[in-house]
């Protein structure tokens, strides 16, 4: 081993800057809540190519003393704490001392400042954690902090930074948390030199929410006053009928701080327990206010996890709170209603929880290679009016393209689930009508060992029988074409069939479901959707998959949003393939829904075929019953 050394400021520094700024964003983060603690009415937060060349803040604060300036950018130099007792009740954002290091460390910085009582303020450079030169200059009452050239002097947080559109949606989204933790102080936010937001700074929750989330979508939401001892909740929570396929409009603050916390998370959810519809989450903009002692701020380097004394005390505080605005909401009865049928008629997604079917559909087969083009005519459907239906050209009735595997291959390696434990025998009944199926549909390739099958009918409109040998193989449908899908979506030769809108759709989601949109443009590329920046934290899509109505748009990429925000940071692969199992599951035929006599061959050939066996949640596509098994059942044999 080399001796050991103390590393020089410089090195720590730079270590230290890894942790609090990771990308522009975070710059902007830090800034921005200097700005809030200097005690700004008004902040401007100005960025250039997505914040990588600029990131300007100004602020009306109150200013830093001349003399006090090259000390604000040194390592625990901090105006907010002065013991260690001070840490178990921090009223401010920062406290920590280590932001302003952080960034010169990585940067080239320059600040303006003046107090109110100076007449001169000043300005300093500093670059990549030296100082270069301070002076007197005149200039307005606050701070202006400039930062140029982020990662300058570590090319290798430089290789990590995603596409401009990207680093600027992620700052445009940390400027509306802010706006949305202090609705006293007004925020613009300006990328590229267009002004993409300006709240009104009114003390008023609502108006920031109307300028950060939209008119629309802000008036979905119902408001949340409870008033505690100890916590005080108040804020806005979605209307049941407005929940999302994600949580992507959860924001909760901590004392004018956004924080993400499990507890809370865990309680607004609960509180809408049978009022939403199962897989819809609600959204909130809710400010949790505790007292100082009563919440640990320094359990992370970027203060966004707290740690409460009394995680159940949260918990109870915001689970009633929201309980109780979702039932006083007497204004809106009509709302109450649709969530009461919500509850009282379940709708057909509730059978199936892993995705959040909404609207009714019409039966697609999926989308299928460039050539031959699909034939277009109606199917039979229960659920809605069939739009524009897809069917696969008829398969013929020869032999399957590969040899049918025996049984107790399918599916493997886990054991197959037995019949007899999952459902009571007497539910096994074959439908009547199974003569409306495919004749057998035998296999000529005989010398391979494989046994004829043919398909004997369908349960519940979701589980094609089909007997082999002295098997009977239930397969999920759905399950089944979501796993042929994602199949042929990630094969090399795949090109989506996707349909070009004549007027692109525009939609504005959640801020960080726009930033995580674009920082995937190319994987959306390969799903057949072509979705570019349109600026002010909108999209438009001039592209979509053929399988898909243009109302669904928002709703899709919202939830591929949302499934990509949960994987976070993995790599691109993994990325691609949430975008493809949430894709094909949208281009898989349902459960509930009637299909084709063709439809379901083909999908049981797959299976059959042992192409499929899994569907890419992991759940199994097919499981069997044996005849010695049901034999047992019904004492023919012990
Ligand atoms: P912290 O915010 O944790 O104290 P920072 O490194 O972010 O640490 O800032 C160091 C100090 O610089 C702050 O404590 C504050 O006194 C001063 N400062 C930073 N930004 C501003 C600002 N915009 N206006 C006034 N003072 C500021
Ligand atoms: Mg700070």
């Amino acid at each position: 081993m080399p001796y050991i050394e103390q590393l020089s400021p410089h090195v720590a520094d730079l270590i230290a800057a890894g942790e609090v700024v990771e990308r522009p964003a975070s710059v902007v983060k830090e800034l921005v809540e200097n700005a809030v603690d200097a005690g700004a009415h008004m902040v401007t937060v100005e960025i250039q190519n997505g914040g990588m060349s600029l990131i300007r803040v100004t602020d009306d604060g109150c200013g830093i003393a001349p003399d006090e300036l090259a000390t604000a950018f040194l390592r625990h130099a901090t105006s907010k704490i002065r013991t260690e007792y001070d840490l178990e009740a921090i009223g401010t954002l920062g406290f920590r001392g280590e932001a302003l290091a952080a960034i010169a460390a990585v940067a080239r910085v320059q600040v303006l400042t003046r107090r109110g009582e100076d007449t001169l303020g000043a300005t300093l450079f500093i670059e990549g954690g030296e100082v270069l030169s301070q002076e007197e200059v005149g200039c307005p009452q606050g701070t202006t902090m400039l930062i140029r050239d982020l990662f300058f002097n570590t090319p290798a947080r430089l290789k990590f930074m995603k596409k401009d559109a990207a680093e600027g949606a992620a700052c445009f989204a940390a400027v509306q948390r802010q706006a949305m933790a202090h609705p006293e102080v007004s925020f613009k936010f300006i990328r590229d030199g267009k002004q993409e937001l300006l709240t009104p700074g009114d003390g008023q929750l609502r108006s920031a929410m109307y300028a950060v989330l939209g008119r629309d979508l802000a008036l979905g939401f119902a408001p949340v006053t409870a008033t505690g001892d100890d916590i005080g909740v108040s804020g806005f929570v979605s209307l049941p009928t407005c929940c999302r396929g994600n949580r992507s409009y959860q924001f909760f603050f901590v004392n004018g701080r956004y924080v993400k916390s499990a507890s809370m998370t865990a309680a607004l959810e609960q509180a809408y327990a049978n009022q939403k519809m199962v897989g819809r989450f609600p959204g909130c903009v809710l400010h949790l206010q505790v007292k100082l002692n009563a919440v640990d701020v320094n359990v992370h380097p970027t203060k966004q996890e707290v740690k409460f004394g009394q995680e159940r005390a949260v918990f109870s505080a915001v689970y009633y709170a929201v309980l109780s605005a979702l039932g006083g909401d007497k204004s809106r009865p009509q709302v109450t209603a649709e969530a009461v049928k919500a509850t009282v008629e379940p709708p057909r997604q509730t059978t199936l929880p892993l995705h959040d079917f909404t609207t009714p559909r019409r039966a697609v087969s999926p989308s299928p290679p460039p050539a031959p083009r699909p034939v277009e005519r109606p199917v039979e459907r229960e659920t809605a009016p069939p739009s524009r239906t897809v069917v696969p050209a008829p398969v013929r009735e020869t032999a399957p393209a590969s040899p049918v595997p025996p049984v107790s291959a399918v599916p493997a390696p886990e054991p197959v689930p037995s019949l007899s434990r999952e459902v009571p025998p007497a539910a096994v009944s074959v439908p009547a009508k199974a003569a409306a199926y495919p004749k057998p549909t035998s296999s000529t390739l005989s010398e391979k060992e494989e046994v004829p099958w043919r398909i004997m009918g369908e349960l519940f409109r979701t589980y094609v029988i089909v007997e082999q040998g002295d098997k009977a193989l239930l397969i999920d449908k759905h399950a089944a074409h979501e796993r042929m899908n994602f199949d042929r979506m990630r094969s090399v030769d795949y090109v989506p069939m996707s349909q070009q809108l004549l007027t692109p759709v525009i939609f504005t989601p959640a801020p960080e479901e726009c930033a995580v949109l674009l920082e995937n443009l190319e994987a959306l590329d390969k799903v057949g959707f072509e979705v570019e920046d349109f600026g002010g934290g909108a999209l438009a899509v001039r592209s979509i998959p053929d399988y898909l109505d243009v109302g669904e748009v928002p709703s899709a990429l919202g939830e591929v949003a949302g499934k990509l925000s949960l994987t976070g940071t993995t790599g691109e692969r993994e990325r691609q393939d949430e975008i493809f199992h949430t894709m094909a599951c949208k281009a898989a035929i349902k459960g509930g829904w009637k299909n084709a006599p063709e439809e379901l061959e083909r999908v049981v050939k797959a299976v059959m075929a042992d192409e499929v066996r899994y569907c890419p949640h992991g759940r199994p596509v097919c499981i069997e019953l044996t005849k010695t098994e049901l034999e047992k059942q019904f004492k023919r044999r012990t």
